[in-house]
């Protein structure tokens, strides 16, 4: 009988707790989903990002800079001031994109700095004084002007994609189409896409050529696959085995290595993977479009679709799909 008690009260008590412990439950969610909301809108917080700590490759140190000052160095750099100020504007926003992509997801220098200045690894980046001296003395004044307004005329302007920033990636020239980030590093974003634009083709990084001996590539081969081998006697001892989606070399057979078109420019420094080959005598000739890895905005192509009357927001939204400009 004490047993059947004992039971019973047992199961009045749980009767009793158990909707406590489900609205404690719906209250702790409740709570964290407060709690992210107030993290994401954190996130988004312009000032957050407007002290820039910046590392100089070439010596090491770290300099504090404000955004603004750290973009004019940046858009200085990466785009010719004589391009449209249009293009400088869409180089500004997305440079600042990239920027705060990179504080927001942890960046390559972390946790001694947020960016560095080498193009090859973040975004190049030079200071007034360098640049001045790069640029005739009568053109000075005008360019950094140009610079400056870029930069202020967008002020606190950045692209989203799903109201988060994006990988804002961009390069020189596409050579007539640009390309998916899978192509190049494996990783995929919905926002890269591949477009044309008319009027690439008129800029001096949209055609070259690299030439190279027989023996130099057998030589730079061997450095990077210890067992290769080639004979030039053979029909297709070099052959484009497939095409990426923006027209880049995906596989290109060189003797007996299958390597990407990524590898390949790197091997003999072209200027990107869109390339085509023939074979001479003694040499190997390399045809190559365009300038850089493709993916997202191409530098040429923004000047010109600004010459063709376009702004800065219709050029961005022309190299990354379905994406947003911040108010
Ligand atoms: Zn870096």
């Amino acid at each position: 009988m004490k047993k059947i008690l004992f039971y019973f009260f047992f199961i009045i008590i749980l009767i009793f707790t158990m909707p406590i412990l489900f609205t404690n439950q719906f209250k702790t969610e409740e709570v964290s989903s407060e709690e992210t909301e107030e993290i994401i809108e954190e996130k988004f917080d312009y000032g957050k990002y407007s002290n820039i700590r910046l590392l100089h490759t070439d010596s090491g140190t770290i300099e504090n800079v404000d955004l603004d000052t750290y973009l004019y160095g940046v858009v200085a750099s990466e785009m010719p001031a004589s391009f449209e100020l249009e293009a400088l504007k869409a180089q500004a926003v997305v440079a600042r994109t990239y920027t705060i992509y990179q504080i927001k997801n942890g960046g390559k220098h972390e946790p001694v700095a947020d960016v560095c200045d080498s193009s090859l690894c973040c975004q190049a980046w030079i200071s007034k004084e360098n640049r001045f001296a790069r640029w005739e003395e009568n053109l000075r004044e005008e360019y950094w002007n140009k610079i400056v307004r870029a930069v202020n005329e967008t002020k606190g302007k950045f692209v989203l994609y799903n109201g988060e920033p994006i990988n804002a990636l961009f390069h020189s020239n596409s050579g007539g189409k640009t390309e998916l980030s899978v192509n190049v590093w494996g990783g995929n974003f919905p926002y890269f896409q591949t477009v044309e634009t008319s009027g690439e083709e008129a800029y001096s990084s949209y055609n070259s050529e690299v030439e190279i001996s027989k023996d130099e590539l057998i030589k730079r081969m061997l450095e990077k696959y210890s067992n290769f081998k080639i004979d030039f006697k053979e029909d297709n001892c070099i052959q484009i085995l497939n095409f990426t989606d923006g027209d880049r070399v995906q596989k290109i057979k060189i003797g007996n290595m299958e390597i990407s078109g990524v590898d390949a420019r790197k091997i003999f420094e072209l200027k990107s993977a869109k390339f085509n080959f023939q074979i001479l005598e003694n040499s190997i000739k390399f045809t190559v479009l365009g300038y850089g890895h493709g993916v997202g905005l191409s530098q040429c192509g923004s000047d010109s679709m600004a010459k063709q009357g376009k702004k800065y927001d219709e050029i961005i939204k022309h190299y990354y799909k379905d994406v947003e400009i911040s108010e």
